[in-house]
């Protein structure tokens, strides 16, 4: 079926791949022109990773996040959007996450003085020796950042950057702190280094509430966002069709001219004005006919990415914990962040009980992958036990489920592949590719938003506008003052 024909209004056709949030907010950005817009996504619920999923156990239902959802942004306008979409039910939710290593509780962002109290005296010594020693080294001899360790070392010295962010880096990419970009450090902790963190800790953080403290959440969990969006694109008269992905999409003369899917097991054909992408950048890659050049194709092969395994627990128990999530950097944990969702918001958990959910990094080729789902449990519920956090007893139910791609891996040489990448696609004039798999950029939920707005603007205006600024900024995540409005 050939979705263009006789179709004199809308003046415009947009196919829209993926219904994440950067797909969303392409069509929600959309929506007020009375464009036909159309969305193909491969699962049969919207949202991508930034979704929730219910858990139903008789007449009870647990809600979690896939891994812990903080909504945080220098844009007020994607405030005001959750908000119209939200209203109530977009609360304040009181921030507490901490760390776990070697055997001690550490605040998150990590308090200096709590920390030198912690770790003793004569490792406190070692730390400030450590940093003044990288002082010296980095910023008065002048020595290269490299790559993320060399950052970490010129900013906190070695010591204590072995003792928190080196340990769980490796632990979150599977591969040394050397053979990272410097890239992941600016998108994720810019600006702070050994002496704005004392004094950030001493004074700034005691003046100003920030969104370090307080965080804004959809009620019914992170998805409720997404849910909300899909559903006022829909009531606009457009289609998000679900088991459905495109097949082959033909290009020529540097436009896109059909793409070829399945909608839900029908084959489907369709001539937009415009190919919008939210869908992994190499699969993308793969689909185009003709297929792109060899040396695109193997600038694609090299791009890596971390997959995840999650293990979500329900519990007969009121509370584990008063933290939204806890970090384990330590290599002998398996497993590197646990949430609790019920301090999130107290819808997530059932009146009396709670849930754990437990994040491993890993890659398909690791055994890992490859343990059932008892194992996995038997090895997280051992750890949880001596960490004290549970036990058996309290145990309900488990579930585990496995997901591919999830973490675009910063290695030495993907800034060298992208490039080439994304200088091919660049050409294609009716053609956005956003959001996180799309342009293989480790971003949060709101750049993807924004990415997809602008990607509309786009459209709408007939320019082309590019995405390359949208989260690569060198921006502290965690920074931000709490205005009215946010
Ligand atoms: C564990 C974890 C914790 C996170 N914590 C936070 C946080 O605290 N705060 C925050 O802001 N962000 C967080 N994020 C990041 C956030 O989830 C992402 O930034 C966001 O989901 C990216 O949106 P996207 O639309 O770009 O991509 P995705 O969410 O990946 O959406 C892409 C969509 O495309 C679909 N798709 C893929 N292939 C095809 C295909 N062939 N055909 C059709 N559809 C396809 C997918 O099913 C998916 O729905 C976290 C992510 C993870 C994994």
């Amino acid at each position: 079926m050939d979705s263009n024909k006789n179709t004199p209004y809308p003046q415009k056709n947009i196919l829209i791949l993926g219904a994440g949030p950067a797909g969303l907010a392409c069509a929600y950005g959309l929506m007020p022109k009375a464009y036909k817009i159309t969305i193909l996504e491969k699962e049969n619920e919207v949202g991508g990773f930034a979704k929730t999923l219910e858990f139903k156990e008789d007449d009870l239902t647990f809600k979690t996040d896939i891994g812990p959802h903080r909504f945080f942004s220098q844009n007020k306008k994607l405030y005001q959007i959750a908000q119209d979409l939200l209203g109530t039910d977009w609360i304040d939710v009181n921030r507490q996450t901490r760390q776990y290593i070697d055997g001690k509780y550490y605040d998150y962002p990590i308090k200096p003085l709590q920390a030198l109290k912690n770790i003793g005296l004569i490792k406190a010594v070692v730390i400030i020796f450590s940093y003044l020693r990288s002082f010296i080294i980095y910023k008065s001899l002048g020595r290269p950042i490299n790559n993320f360790q060399d950052y970490i070392a010129a900013n906190f010295g070695l010591a204590l950057g072995r003792f928190n962010m080196l340990n769980y880096t490796e632990k979150i990419w599977g591969i040394p702190c050397s053979r990272l970009h410097a890239d992941w450090a600016k998108q994720r902790i810019k600006g702070l280094n050994f002496i704005t963190a004392i004094s950030d800790s001493l004074f700034k953080r005691k003046k100003t509430k920030t969104l370090i403290d307080i965080f804004k959440y959809p009620r019914l969990g992170n998805g409720q966002l997404y849910k909300k969006m899909a559903a006022q694109i829909i009531d606009r008269g457009n289609e998000i069709n679900f088991a459905s992905q495109p097949l082959e999409i033909f290009h020529s003369q540097n436009r896109i001219t059909k793409i070829i899917t399945d909608v839900n097991g029908l084959m489907q054909e369709f001539n937009p004005e415009y190919l919008v992408s939210s869908i992994p950048i190499d699969q993308f890659l793969s689909i185009l006919n003709p297929l792109p050049p060899p040396e695109i194709l193997a600038a694609a092969a090299k791009l890596k990415w971390r997959d995840q395994i999650y293990l979500f627990i329900t519990l007969n128990k009121n509370q584990v914990t008063d933290d939204n999530w806890i970090y384990f950097p330590n290599q002998n944990i398996p497993f590197a962040r646990i949430s609790e969702m019920k301090n999130f918001s107290q819808a997530m958990s059932p009146e009396g009980k709670t849930s754990l959910f437990i994040e491993f990094f890993t890659n398909q080729a690791e055994t890992l992958w490859q343990s059932s789902d008892q194992d996995l449990f038997n090895l997280a519920l051992n750890h949880l036990e001596k960490i004290g956090l549970i036990t058996a007893k309290d145990v309900r139910n488990y579930y585990v489920f496995k997901k591919q791609k999830v973490y675009p891996v910063y290695d030495l040489n993907y800034p060298a592949n992208l490039k080439i990448i994304k200088s091919y696609l660049n050409q294609l004039e009716n053609f956005y590719y956003i959001g996180r798999p799309g342009r293989f950029q480790y971003n949060n939920q709101d750049h993807s938003l924004e990415m997809g707005l602008l990607a509309a603007q786009g459209i709408e205006t007939d320019k082309k506008l590019n995405p390359d600024q949208i989260g690569n900024s060198d921006e502290y995540f965690e920074n931000g003052k709490l205005n009215n409005n946010s």
